[in-house]
C-alpha cells in the first residue's frame, strides 16, 4: 500500500514523465540518425559507383579514339586493363568490376566478382543503372552498370561494409538507451528532490503551526515564484485563523461571562435564603428574581443556538411571499403596547404596498430587535418613528429613534455578537448583545442589509434594506 502511495507521488510521477520524455527523445534522435546515416551512405555510394562506371566509360572511349581500330570485340588492351586494375588497386574501397560483351562474355573481370550480370540488352546505352542483388555472402550488393559499345561495364560494391557501420551504431544505441535510460530516472529523481526540497520545508515548519502558536509564520521567500506565492498564501491563511481562534476564544469568554452573571446572582440569593428563615414576601421576591434570571439565561442560550445553526447552515428558512404592509402595521402595534408603559411616543409612515420573499417569522424576528432597542435606549417623553417605502427594487424600512445614540468608537461594533456600547447597561440590564447579530444575520439570509447612523445624545437610525418580489 505504502508503496503504491510512494509510486503515485508527485516526485515518481515528475521522475516517470522526465524519463519516458528524455528516453523518447534519445529513441527518436538515435532513429533520426539511423535513418540519415543510412540514406546519407546510400546517396555517397551511388554516387561512387557512377563516377566509377563514368571512370572506365571515358578509359574506354580514349582508347577506342587512340587505338586505330578501336578494343577488340573480346578482349581488352593490355594497357586498358592494367590502368582499371592499378586505378581500384589505389581506390581504398573494395569495388567489384566486371566488363562484359554486349551478349554476356566476361572480358575483364576483378578478382571477387560473383555478381549476377544482366543481359548486356537490358542496360541502356549511355545510362548508368543502378539496382541492388543479394551477395553470395549475406546481405547486399549495390550495382551500377552502364553500355559503352561494345562492351558493359558493371561496378559493383558490397553492402556488407555499409551495413556494418549502422549494426555498430545500431549496437551502441542498445548499450547506450538502458544507460540513457538509468541515467534519466536517476536524473529526475535527484531534480524532483532539489525541486521539493524548499516545499518540504515549508510543510515541516507549517505542521509546527499550532493553535497556541499561530503567531509564528513561515520565513517567507525573497524570490517572487511560486513557492514564495505559496508561502504567502499560507502566511495570510495562519493570520485569518489566527483571526477566527481569537474570535472563537472571546467568544467563549463573552458566552462565560453573560451566563456567569444570573448564575451568580442565583447562587447569592439562594444562600442568603438558606442562611436564615424567610418571610412569604422574601420567598416570591425570590421566586421572581429565579424566573427571572432563567428567562434571560434561557434567552441567551437560545439566541446562542439559533446563531449556531444559523453559521452551521442548519436554519431551515420559508420562502413564501410577505406583505410588508401588515408586518409594519403588526410592528407599529407592538410599538404602541412597549411605548405605552414608557410613556414614548410612536408615529407610522407607510403607504408602499410592498411584498418580500422571505420567511415572516425571522422578518418579525428582525423588527422586533430594532424596535425593542429603540424603546429600551430612549428615554420617557422621546419618539419612535417607524416608515417603510419603496426605493427602486427594495422595500426599505427605517426605525428612528430619540434616544441616548451609539459612541462613535462603538458605532462599527455593534452587530457583533456580545458586543454592548458603554452605558448600555444601565438602559437595558437584561440585554445580551446578540440581538442586532441575529437581526443582521436574517437580513443578510434575505439578500437585504441592516445599516445605522446615530448621533450620541440625540438618537439613533436603523435601515433595513430589503429586495422587492418581483
Ligand atoms: P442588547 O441586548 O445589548 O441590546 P443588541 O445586539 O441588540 O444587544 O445591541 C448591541 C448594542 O448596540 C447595545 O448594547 C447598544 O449599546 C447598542 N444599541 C442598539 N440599538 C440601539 C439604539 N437604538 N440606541 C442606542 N444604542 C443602541
Amino acid at each position: 500500500m505504502n508503496i503504491l502511495h510512494s509510486l503515485k507521488s508527485v516526485r515518481s510521477v515528475l521522475t516517470f514523465w522526465y524519463a519516458l520524455i528524455l528516453v523518447a527523445a534519445f529513441t527518436l534522435f538515435g532513429y533520426g540518425v539511423f535513418v540519415y546515416l543510412r540514406q546519407l551512405q546510400e546517396v555517397e555510394l551511388e554516387k561512387n559507383l557512377t563516377e566509377e562506371v563514368d571512370w572506365i566509360a571515358k578509359l574506354m572511349d580514349l582508347e577506342r579514339s587512340t587505338v586505330p581500330g578501336g578494343i577488340s570485340i573480346d578482349r581488352l588492351s593490355a594497357d586498358v586493363e592494367r590502368r582499371i586494375v592499378d586505378h581500384f588497386m589505389v581506390n581504398p574501397r573494395n569495388y567489384i568490376i566486371i566488363l562484359t560483351t554486349g551478349s554476356g562474355g566476361i572480358v575483364f573481370q576483378s578478382p571477387s566478382s560473383g555478381i549476377q550480370i544482366l543481359p548486356g540488352a537490358e542496360i541502356l546505352s549511355d545510362q548508368t543503372m543502378l539496382w541492388s542483388m543479394p551477395s553470395a555472402e549475406g546481405g547486399s550488393i549495390r550495382v551500377a552498370a552502364r553500355r559503352i559499345e561494345p562492351f558493359v561495364i558493371h561496378v559493383a560494391y558490397t553492402e556488407k561494409v555499409t551495413d556494418a557501420v549502422l549494426e555498430h551504431l545500431l549496437s551502441i544505441f542498445l548499450v547506450l538507451a538502458p544507460i540513457a535510460l538509468i541515467v534519466s530516472v536517476a536524473g529526475g529523481w535527484f531534480l524532483s528532490g532539489i525541486v521539493f526540497r524548499p516545499i518540504r520545508q515549508v510543510s515541516q515548519l507549517a505542521r509546527k503551526i499550532t493553535a497556541e502558536n499561530l503567531d509564528q509564520q513561515v520565513p517567507p521567500r525573497n524570490v517572487n515564484d511560486e513557492l514564495g506565492e505559496l508561502i504567502t498564501t499560507i502566511n495570510e491563511m495562519i493570520r485569518r485563523l489566527r483571526a477566527s481562534f481569537d474570535q472563537m476564544r472571546e467568544f467563549s469568554v463573552n458566552v462565560a461571562h453573560e451566563l456567569k452573571t444570573p448564575l451568580t446572582i442565583l447562587k447569592g440569593e439562594s444562600e442568603l435564603a438558606l442562611a436564615k428563615p424567610i418571610t412569604r414576601a422574601a420567598g416570591e421576591k425570590l421566586a421572581t428574581t429565579y424566573l427571572e434570571e432563567t428567562v434571560r439565561m434561557s434567552r441567551i442560550v437560545e439566541d446562542l443556538l439559533m446563531l449556531a445553526k444559523a453559521d452551521a447552515g442548519q436554519l431551515v428558512l420559508q420562502h413564501e411571499a410577505v406583505p410588508m404592509a401588515d408586518l409594519v402595521r403588526d410592528l407599529f402595534e407592538d410599538a404602541q403596547i412597549l411605548c405605552a408603559t414608557k410613556k414614548l411616543h410612536v408615529v407610522l409612515r407607510t403607504n408602499d404596498q410592498a411584498n418580500v420573499r422571505g420567511d415572516a417569522l425571522r422578518l418579525r424576528q428582525l423588527f422586533r430587535a430594532i424596535l425593542s432597542n429603540a424603546v429600551q435606549y430612549t428615554d420617557p417623553g422621546g419618539e419612535i418613528r417607524i416608515s417603510s417605502t419603496v426605493s427602486g427594487h427594495e422595500l426599505v424600512v427605517e426605525i428612528e429613534d430619540t434616544g441616548v445614540g451609539i459612541p462613535a468608537e462603538s458605532i462599527d461594533k455593534i452587530f457583533q455578537r456580545f458586543f454592548r456600547a458603554e452605558g448600555a447597561r444601565d438602559h437595558a440590564p437584561g440585554g445580551s448583545g446578540l440581538g442586532l447579530a441575529i437581526a443582521k444575520w436574517i437580513a443578510e439570509v434575505h439578500h437585504g442589509s441592516i445599516s445605522v447612523r446615530s448621533t450620541p445624545g440625540a438618537g439613533s437610525c436603523f435601515t433595513i434594506r430589503l429586495p422587492l418580489l418581483s
